[in-house]
């Protein structure tokens, strides 16, 4: 099969870039491994951006029972602080958005292929991408879009994460009083060898969404209820927000081989690569989905006006290093042990801090290629 662009990976950014493309009247065929949208490990924090983005596709959040998120919390050993979001933010699970931004893609004329996996991405000799999927299809198109998000393909593959991280996410269903204490809040927790958030999500549940270094685990034999345990006696809080409530998964979904920091140096020609292919942010930040959202836009932004994809890989580099180094820095700190004793302290005297730490690490929107280009 051969077409104008091809699409490998149907999340986020896969789609975003879809829409606006099929939008723009490209004939565009997306590939996604998944038959239906399932959970995915996230903390289904949608920041300012997102949300800005999302609109602009035509994901009205709020209609798919998106919950409002007000302020962000932060508890580490037996202290708290609290601070207001100083941007719009919400949470909604990753099911309920990428089942909205596929139907969108399908409404826009993309040619969506879902339950098949791309095993191989080539270059022809006629110079054209050739996609091998799992089911010995073959799709052919001189440009692609790279968007399978955590899941490397062959030959295409991001670096090793030195720190192998693990994360995990798990919804509970709390009990009524911690609920309503943790109201419109995202709660940030520290612990040694990492950290978890969690916050409410539509249908009156919480996700639980946390990392964790793979060093830290076999004390804990790698039994998830046990890392649970370990993560309430390091943080209080994490064990009173849990005391009561009902796990709602027989076990919580994982995922490894978390490159964070990493931002895409070059590809090759005709291959745009986008979301967590282009750039990993420490996950505290809750800019995954914008920086997915945002690097889409770019990537269709370039490619519509002919720019080489290696140059709009460059470009998107120098243009998201500065928010992502700070980003590891700042999760440096949260991995400290003397930060975690002194941090929730600090912010209760200077609340400004949290808020200053939040808009540093956001990605900062360029008005050339601003969310309103992409709207139907
Ligand atoms: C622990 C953790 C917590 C996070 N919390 C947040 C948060 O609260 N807020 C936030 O904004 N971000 C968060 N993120 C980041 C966010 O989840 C990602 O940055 C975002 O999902 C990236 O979007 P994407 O489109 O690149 O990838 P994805 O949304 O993962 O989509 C990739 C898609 O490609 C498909 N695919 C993979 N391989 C193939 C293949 N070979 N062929 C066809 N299809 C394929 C997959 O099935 C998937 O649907 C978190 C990340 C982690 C690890």
């Amino acid at each position: 099969m051969r077409g104008e662009v091809l699409i490998v990976g149907g999340g986020v950014a896969g789609c975003a870039a879809s829409i606006a493309l099929a939008r723009k009247g490209r004939s565009v065929t997306l590939i996604e491994r998944e038959a239906t949208p399932r959970h995915k490990v996230c903390g289904e924090f949608l920041s300012g951006e997102a949300l800005e983005d999302l609109d602009a596709l035509g994901i009205e959040v709020t209609s798919l029972g998106a919950v409002p998120i007000e302020y962000v919390r932060l508890a580490a050993a037996r202290r708290a602080a609290e601070a207001p979001l100083p941007f719009p933010a919400a949470s909604l699970t990753r099911k309920a958005l990428d089942t909205a931004l596929i139907a969108e893609a399908i409404a826009a004329g993309v040619r969506v292929e879902r339950g098949s996996s791309v095993q191989e991405l080539s270059r022809t000799p006629g110079d054209v991408w050739q996609a091998t999927l799992d089911n010995g299809a073959t799709h052919e198109a001189p440009t692609v879009f790279l968007a399978t998000g955590k899941h490397d393909l062959r030959g295409h593959s991001r670096p090793k994460d030195p720190q192998q991280w693990v994360a995990f996410k798990m919804y509970f269903r709390l009990a009524p009083a911690q609920a309503a204490e943790l109201a419109d809040a995202s709660e940030l927790m520290l612990y040694p060898g990492g950290y978890g958030g969690i916050q409410p999500v539509e249908g009156g549940i919480a996700n639980l969404c946390w990392v964790v270094q793979k060093r830290y685990l076999p004390h804990t034999g790698d039994r998830w209820e046990a890392l649970l345990a370990r993560m309430q006696k390091d943080c209080p809080h994490l064990g009173m927000r849990l005391a009561g409530a009902e796990p709602l998964l027989a076990k919580p979904i994982a995922i490894t081989h978390i490159p964070y920091g990493y931002v895409r140096r070059t590809t090759e020609d005709g291959l745009y690569c986008v979301g967590d292919q282009a750039a990993v942010i420490p996950s505290f930040t809750g800019d995954g989905i914008s920086i997915a959202l945002h690097t889409a836009r770019y990537g269709v932004a370039a490619y519509l006006a002919a720019e080489p994809a290696p140059l709009f890989q460059a470009k998107l580099r120098t243009a998201l290093l500065h928010q992502m180094r700070l980003a590891e820095f700042a999760a440096d700190g949260l991995n400290n042990a003397l930060a975690r004793a002194v941090l929730p302290f600090c912010l209760r005297v200077w609340p400004g801090v949290m808020r200053v730490t939040a808009r540093l690490t956001r990605v900062v929107q360029d008005a050339d290629v601003a969310p309103q280009l992409v709207a139907s």
